[in-house]
This record gives structure tokens, C-alpha cells and sequence, in this order.
């Protein structure tokens, strides 16, 4: 559905006018530039009632106006557009992404049209904002400088550059300060040995790293899978943990530790699905949501037999199965304690499909055990906060209009964050 399809046209055919200029059509041309939705049920994204019958009123790409229909006034001449049993969610926020990189199942293919083309795709799922962790190239400056603009339509996009794996502290600073000269939003560094099978990076030399980094204020994430090096790292001054903790339980130290560290947690959990699901074909292979933007030819790749049988036949399968249900207790542990959690999935590598995959990690959350509401926080108000972005997240006057407009109600089931009517950026309805 086009909610504002008559709306541009009419913008485009006000401008022409304007070119010929005339007081009154002056004035068309400010009426078209604000529009009001009204009577949605709308969840503000930072966790508190939501609002039965409300309003948003944009202008310029930005909400000037939140709150009960009854109580907000419509400027004269607004386009309105009536969401009557319709439902509002601030647009989502992954936190831990990967864009630009990977095209079908090809990696190192960087370029800055695959990165539009991907983060239009994530905007089409209701995810309006990719925090993007590694493998981003200098010229990734470029695409998120560009977008703090009201023409925007497509998701928003942060990002981390290479990921920093070093032998000595000095070369791990020095990394740190080319990821500066790129003007990263994040640094990312790893540590794991990826189930024993590399060398993992030192904690002294990971130190080096979050401490150089600390001298631009550059927030660090850490790829981690042992609990003890997670919380080695939040000692060392680790702002994110990049993954869930998945070799064991967390205990009272790490949620104590990371508590007033002012940490924050990463689920990542669709992640640990990547690794194994594909030993067979998938559920989701049959599910329209997901083939509406997923390519043939990579299911047909993905649907190989040998391909599957591979994946089948390798030992770490099982671990990583098993990680995930040690991922989702933690999670719950975490949420249950106050831990902040920021919604990411580590979408973006070969098969991990961005757009949709969020929408399993979503499940996988409330399979966790988190309530609609605090997961929706989570991928929104709060990603926003413990990620340190500004003006997005949270439906409030003076952050950009990004918002999703759903069919059924997201706090009966998350999986109602799948009935999406519509995604809004900047304003801008999201073609899709
Ligand atoms: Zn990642």
C-alpha cells in the first residue's frame, strides 16, 4: 500500500509551481511538506504505556508532534493520513550488522552500491538503522554523511571499518588510528579463538586497542564467544559486547561487572542459527515474508545437497546448537537483571539474510523468554541509547520520523512485527 503516493505526486507538481512562484502556491508547497498520522496505536520506544489513539506529526523529515489524538493539533493544511487499528513502532535498530561486503554468497565484493542496495533492504523489514561492525571501506564516510537528510530512503548506517586483530599492542594502536583517519563510528576488535582452531588475540593487546581507542571517544564492541574473556575485556574498559556469552551461564560477576561498567550486551542469537540451519533446507525457505526479497540463486546455492551435507557432517554443528540455547538463558538472565541489551543480529555475511533475519532474531528473543515490550525497547529506544545514536530510536519530537506502521499488534506476539503496512525514513515512505 502507497499511504503517500498522491503526496509526492502532489510535492512534485507544487514545486513546479512554486518555480513560476505565487504567494498561494507557496503555500501549497508548505502544507504538502508536513503530514500528520493519526489515530495509531503507537509504542514510543522508550517502554512506557503506549498511546491507544495518537498522533505523529512530521515536518522535514523530523517528528515535531507526539502524543493522544485528542490533545495534538493538526497544523492547517497537513496532509493526514488515518492508521484507525493500525500500530506504530519506532524503526528498528540492529546494532551489529554487516554491510556492503558480501554479495549472493561472495565475500570482499565492497562497493558502494551494494552497500545502498543492502541498507535499502534492511529499511524494507522495518529496520531503519545498521550499526555496521566490521569490513566497511573509507568510503563508507561518505554514504552515512549523506544522511542526515529528509530525502533519505533507506536505512541509516554507522560503522566500524576492519576488525582489529593484532600481535602487539603497538600494532594494535596503530589499527585503531587508521580506523580514526576513516572516521569510524565504532572500533571492533576480536577476541576468540574460534572453537580452538586460530590464536585469539591477548587481552594486554585488546587492552591497547580499547585504550587508543578511548582517546577519540570512539566507543569499542568485542567479538566474543568465553565468558571469561568478556568479562577480562569489561575490566579493560570494553564498552560492547559485540556476541552473547556462549561457552557457560553467566554468574553474578559478569552481570555485576557489566552493570557498572555501564556496558552493553549483543544478542546476536540468529547468528549461532546461521552456522547449523543450513544443513538442511529451512523453514523460512517456504515463508513469503522471507522469499519476497530473498535471491533464487542463492537458495539454489543454499539447497545444494553436498552444501548441506557438509554443514551436516561438521563437528561444530552440534556446539553451535547448543550455544544458542546457552545464549538465550544468558539473554534472559541479562534482561531479567537490567543488563542494557541493544538488538543486533550479525546479519550481512553470506546467508545471513539482512532484513529478514532480524525478524528471527526477534523471535528468538521472545523464545528467550523477554516480553514484546522489552524486546521492541531493545531494537529501538534503547539500541539508540546504549549505542550512543542520536535523533533516532524513540518516537519523540525532534528525532527523524522513522517509523513502522504494522497491521497487528507487536505486543500480542513480536511475530506481529512481520505484518508491516508500512516503513517510514526521514518521512520518506520506504518503496518496497
Ligand atoms: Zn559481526
Amino acid at each position: 500500500m502507497n499511504l503517500k503516493s498522491n503526496i509526492s505526486t502532489r510535492s512534485i507538481v507544487a514545486s513546479l509551481i512554486v518555480l513560476t512562484s505565487s504567494c498561494s502556491q507557496n503555500e501549497q508547497l508548505q502544507a504538502t511538506a508536513t503530514t500528520a498520522y493519526s489515530n495509531a496505536y503507537i509504542i514510543d520506544g522508550r517502554g512506557g504505556e503506549p498511546i491507544v489513539k495518537g498522533t505523529l506529526v512530521v515536518e522535514n523529515g523530523k517528528l515535531v508532534a507526539v502524543g493522544p489524538s485528542n490533545e495534538i493539533s493538526v497544523p492547517n493544511g497537513a496532509t493526514t493520513v488515518d492508521l484507525a487499528g493500525k500500530f506504530i513502532i519506532p524503526g528498528m535498530i540492529n546494532a551489529h550488522g554487516h554491510v556492503g561486503n558480501v554479495k549472493g554468497l561472495e565475500k570482499g565484493v565492497w562497493s558502494r552500491e551494494n552497500t545502498i542496495a543492502q541498507l535499502k533492504l534492511y529499511a524494507k523489514y522495518g529496520i531503519t538503522t545498521v550499526v555496521s561492525l566490521g569490513s566497511d571501506q573509507p568510503e563508507a564516510k561518505f554514504i552515512r554523511d549523506e544522511q542526515s537528510n529528509p530525502t533519505l530512503d533507506r536505512a541509516r548506517f554507522f560503522y566500524a571499518g576492519n576488525i582489529i586483530i593484532a600481535n602487539t599492542p603497538e600494532s594494535a594502536k596503530q589499527m585503531v588510528n587508521d580506523m580514526v583517519a576513516i572516521d569510524a563510528d565504532f572500533i571492533k576488535i576480536k577476541v576468540d579463538d574460534n572453537l580452538g582452531t586460530v590464536q585469539k588475540m591477548s587481552i594486554g593487546v585488546a587492552e591497547a586497542a580499547i585504550k587508543e581507542a578511548h582517546k577519540y571517544n570512539l566507543p569499542v564492541a568485542a567479538h566474543i564467544w568465553y565468558l571469561d574473556d568478556a568479562k577480562k575485556l569489561l575490566k579493560n574498559g570494553l564498552d560492547i559486547v559485540g556476541h552473547s556469552v556462549r561457552d557457560q551461564a553467566v554468574d553474578k560477576e559478569f552481570i555485576d561487572l557489566i552493570k557498572e561498567k555501564n556496558g552493553t550486551y549483543i544478542p546476536t542469537l540468529v547468528r549461532e542459527v546461521s552456522t547449523y540451519v543450513y544443513q538442511e533446507i529451512p523453514e523460512f525457505f517456504s515463508d513469503p515474508f522471507f522469499l519476497r526479497e530473498a535471491d533464487p540463486q542463492v537458495l539454489d546455492q543454499l539447497k545444494d545437497p553436498t552444501r548441506m551435507k557438509t554443514i551436516w557432517a561438521n563437528k561444530n554443528t552440534q556446539i553451535y546448537k547448543q550455544a544458542l540455547k546457552i545464549a538465550q538463558a544468558n539473554l534472559k538472565t541479562l534482561s531479567d537483571n537490567g543488563v542494557r541489551i541493544a538488538f543486533g543480529t550479525d546479519s550481512g555475511p553470506p546467508a545471513r539474510f539482512q532484513g529478514y533475519y532480524e525478524h528471527l532474531e526477534l523471535e528468538l528473543m521472545e523464545q528467550a523468554g523477554m516480553s514484546p515490550m522489552k524486546i521492541l525497547v531493545s531494537a529501538t529506544g534503547a539500541a539508540a541509547e546504549n549505542m550512543g545514536l542520536k535523533n533516532i530510536g524513540t518516537l519523540e519530537p525532534g528525532n527523524w520520523a522513522d517509523f513502522v506502521v504494522l497491521r497487528e499488534n507487536p505486543l500480542d506476539s513480536i511475530l506481529n512485527s512481520r505484518t508491516i503496512e508500512n516503513v517510514i525514513v526521514a518521512g520518506n515512505e520506504i518503496d518496497r
